[in-house]
């Protein structure tokens, strides 16, 4: 379901839209590590397992300048994880190791994975353990969507400071090169998005928007309309799961036709509860707001919302704007399905947090879809595509014709932040 703030609609000419595929980028040697999303074994409190491909090239192994990956004081066997949500072709990768002389040091020994689609398999290769330095591993062309590197701890923990998978540009789409078989489909998607919304491109609050006015990132505020109660670790996990699968569909735009940005952090900035004690934290991480009901459900203040303030100002917001929020997750007890629009996204309560670890909480991606402006296909199918996140009960996860939509809007709004 969708649903946008009710603005005035202006009725704008339809426009004729033509859509030629680019030819494709020239193939070039490049660093495929940058459009990943990394992950690990485990990760010290104070490193970060982002570290690894940030894109920094380190000044030496005992790195006191940068963030870094480390996974002290576990030992043993330990790994550091590069996911796509597409397959990548990768002919070599750079590991620089992590070594600061004491608690962490280079490896025994270690080496490269490839995720087959149900297992990993190892990389032949030539595995060297220099400090100070790149160590290159070059080997047969694979095509996979997660690259893994194994590492066996020697005298101490291990860890990495950056890894470069290097493989052939135009993998990820670097300009409008949609497939050729999705050309069609796409055009008759944006054709039926003009011709049902005709002020789209007036509408001023997507989260397209939201996303530009704060430079990269956007913040949230939670509607807990329930009176189940909340403890502190579940409020990080509700917190957690929501960035990553906000993190799906940003993934989607990195390194894409001018998007800016590799990453959108995402913060949970506050609370609306109806009853102060269904939340069982007395720490002040986050604003909390109480029994202000709009909608007969707990709101967080408006003064601070960017559906209340869509100049992007928030003058009364008792934080200031750091503390303002720009979509709600509206968690309801006992509703099936869900909501979404410029405002967030609704979802039953018991679904999410029942669904809190699966790797794709397939209503709520749906829903964001929808803030990103994305449509709903109750009706009609494009021609020749299969199921797909959007068209709601065909597909569980983010397909690439849901990308490709994505995408879409982003190519037609760029223009109005300058790109
Ligand atoms: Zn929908």
């Amino acid at each position: 379901m969708r649903r946008l703030s009710s603005v005035f609609l202006a009725v704008l000419a339809a426009v004729g839209i033509f859509l030629v595929p680019a030819s494709p980028a020239a193939a070039a040697e490049v660093n495929l590590g940058l459009s990943a999303t990394a992950s690990a074994s485990y990760t010290s409190p104070w490193e970060s397992v982002a570290a690894i491909n940030d894109g920094i090239d380190p000044p030496s192994s005992n790195d006191t300048q940068n963030r870094r990956w480390g996974t002290w004081p576990n030992t043993g066997e330990q790994w550091a994880l590069l996911t796509w949500t597409q397959a990548q072709t990768l002919t070599s990768a750079q590991i620089y190791f992590f070594d600061d002389g004491g608690g962490v040091r280079v490896p025994a020994s270690w080496k490269l994975q490839r995720w087959t689609g149900s297992a990993y398999v190892d990389i032949p290769g030539t595995y060297a353990l220099a400090v100070n330095a790149y160590n290159t591993v070059t080997f047969t062309a694979v095509s996979t969507t997660r690259l893994r590197v194994l590492l066996q701890s020697g005298s101490a923990s291990v860890g990495l400071l950056e890894v470069k998978a290097i493989g052939e540009g135009g993998q990820q789409p670097s300009a409008w090169n949609p497939p050729a078989n999705l050309v069609n489909p796409l055009n008759q998607v944006w054709q039926h998005v003009e011709s049902t919304y005709p002020n789209l491109y007036g509408f001023r609050n997507y989260g397209w928007d939201q996303v530009m006015a704060n430079r990269g990132s956007i913040n949230y505020c939670v509607r807990w309309d329930s009176s189940a109660p909340v403890s502190a670790a579940l409020r990080d996990q509700i917190h957690a799961a929501l960035a990553r699968q906000f993190k799906k569909w940003m993934d989607v735009m990195a390194g894409h036709n001018a998007w800016p940005y590799q990453s959108v952090p995402l913060k949970v900035v506050g609370w609306a509860v109806r009853d102060r004690a269904t939340l069982q934290w007395s720490d002040n991480s986050v604003d909390v707001y109480v029994n202000d009901i709009r909608e007969n459900a707990p709101q967080c203040a408006e003064p601070c919302g960017r559906f209340f303030n869509q100049s992007g100002n928030y003058p009364n917001c008792p934080g200031g704007a750091s503390h303002h929020y720009d979509m709600s997750l509206w968690l309801t007890a006992g509703m099936g399905g869900g909501a979404g629009g410029d405002w967030g996204q609704r979802v039953g309560s018991e679904y999410y947090v029942n669904a809190i670890n699966a790797e794709n909480m397939h209503i709520l991606l749906h829903e964001i879809g929808h803030s990103f402006g994305l449509d709903d296909f109750y009706d009609w199918t494009p021609t020749g595509v299969g199921g797909f996140l959007m068209k709601a009960g065909s597909a569980s996860q983010i397909t690439e014709f849901d990308a490709w939509m994505l995408r879409d809007w982003w190519r037609h709004l760029k223009s109005r932040y300058g790109y």
